[in-house]
């Protein structure tokens, strides 16, 4: 079984009710896409934003707690996120591991619980520029792989998105061959390891805009974009959505 496609967008901590009028303007403009659609709101837009999607478009959260619940005051639960219409939640964004410090063994666990809800787990790796310039980036990639993903992921439960964070909303993107040389990676390693790991969705994601889309689709092992600044407007991810 060939990957399937996924369009992503994560709408970061942008967006309030208003914004939802791109929901349904996603819908009405993209009839019969040819790939799922995800799109990943603030946690305030999840319910109204799956009530307006019309089962068309998949939508997932942006984090989740280790834990089932508990006293984690600002924390979401998988179990919560999956309440409220998610069938995804991006686990170890860039941002996250920055901003909050977040590891590759906490990765892990959100991914196990996210799981364990019956969430989809779309992990995110990459490497710093600085990282890229030293020559470390495949090393840093295996690493971060090999941390973040358990030992339960399979096709059904798991998304990888590769997302250099020196590409993440900076309008700089790696060469084709740079992107086919991590994605061939982790192709490898997810097969070595699982066994469906070839079968697994592998995203790409940093700075992907309607007109460098389809040539990033063509690169080996791409199965789709991950998105954040494109992904707000539908008429910039309609056209991403198209050229998948
Ligand atoms: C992201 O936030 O995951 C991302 C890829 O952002 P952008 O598309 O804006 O670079």
């Amino acid at each position: 079984m060939a990957p399937r496609k996924l369009a992503a967008g994560n709408w970061k901590m942008n967006g309030t009710l208003a914004a939802l009028d791109q929901i349904d303007q996603l819908v009405a403009d993209q009839p019969a896409p040819g790939c799922d659609i995800l799109i990943c709101p603030p946690a305030t837009l999840i319910q109204p934003m799956a009530a307006r999607a019309q089962g068309r478009i998949a939508i997932g959260g942006q984090d989740c707690h280790a834990s089932a619940s508990g006293a984690h005051t600002g924390d979401i639960a998988a179990a919560q996120l999956r309440d409220a219409g998610a069938s995804h939640v991006i686990l170890g964004h860039s941002e996250r591991r920055t901003d909050h410090g977040e590891t590759d063994a906490e990765v892990q666990a959100k991914a196990v619980a996210a799981h364990a809800a019956g969430l989809i787990a779309v992990i995110c790796l990459g490497e710093t520029e600085a990282q890229r310039d030293a020559g470390q980036t495949l090393d840093v990639i295996a690493s971060q792989l090999a941390g973040s993903v358990p030992e339960g992921a399979s096709a059904a439960n798991t998304v990888i998105a590769y997302e250099p964070v020196w590409a993440i909303g900076t309008g700089r993107t790696p060469t084709n061959d740079q992107i086919a040389e991590v994605h061939a990676l982790i192709r490898d390693r997810l097969a070595a390891r699982f066994a469906d790991g070839a079968d697994m969705a592998l995203l790409y994601g940093g700075s992907v805009k309607p007109g460098n889309a389809a040539e990033i689709f063509a690169i080996a092992h791409v199965n789709g974009a991950l998105v954040g600044g494109a992904s707000l407007k539908a008429a910039d991810f309609g056209p991403i959505v198209a050229a998948l």
